[in-house]
């Protein structure tokens, strides 16, 4: 298995709710090493621009506004298999779904306020990183 990087997001239910810590703990016990981190709060357009790909979903204007509702905490993980093990780390995006044990199923308030984003491939990991962070951001 290969070493990649993956982007994660701390969504503004979380930071709410001062649970950057305990989800930090998780990612780190998963063996996922944080290796850039820092808590910013996006504009419209910044969250806009990120979803992106959800513009047609009857649930972007709300998720929209969640995302800049507070302070999220942007994040680079390194590991093996790490985009994929980042998924299974968070668990569902419905927290109802979600598998026992991940960051969802213990902290999600419902499917949109579900405390976590973390990359779906890693061509699209490549591309949040690097419109959240610079080159030099990073030190793995
Ligand atoms: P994931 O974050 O698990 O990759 P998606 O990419 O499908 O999930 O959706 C992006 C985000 O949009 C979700 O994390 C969640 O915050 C929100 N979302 C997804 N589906 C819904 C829905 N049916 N209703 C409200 N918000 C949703
Ligand atoms: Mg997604």
């Amino acid at each position: 298995m290969a070493i990649e990087r993956t982007f994660s997001i701390i969504k503004p239910d979380a930071t709410r709710r001062n649970l950057t810590g305990a989800i930090n703990a998780k990612i780190e016990a998963s063996g996922l090493r944080i290796v850039a981190q820092k808590r910013v709060k996006w504009s419209k357009a910044e969250a806009e621009a990120f979803y992106g790909v959800h513009k047609a979903r009857p649930f972007f204007n709300d998720l929209v506004g969640f995302m800049i509702s507070g302070p999220i905490v942007v994040q680079v993980l390194e590991g093996e298999n790490a985009v994929a093990k980042y998924r299974d780390v968070m668990g569902a995006t419905n927290p109802a779904n979600a598998a026992p044990g991940t960051i969802r199923k213990d902290f999600a308030e419902s499917i949109e306020a579900n405390s976590v984003h973390g990359s779906d491939s890693l061509e699209n990991a490549g591309i949040e990183i690097g419109q959240n962070f610079k080159p030099a951001e990073i030190v793995g």
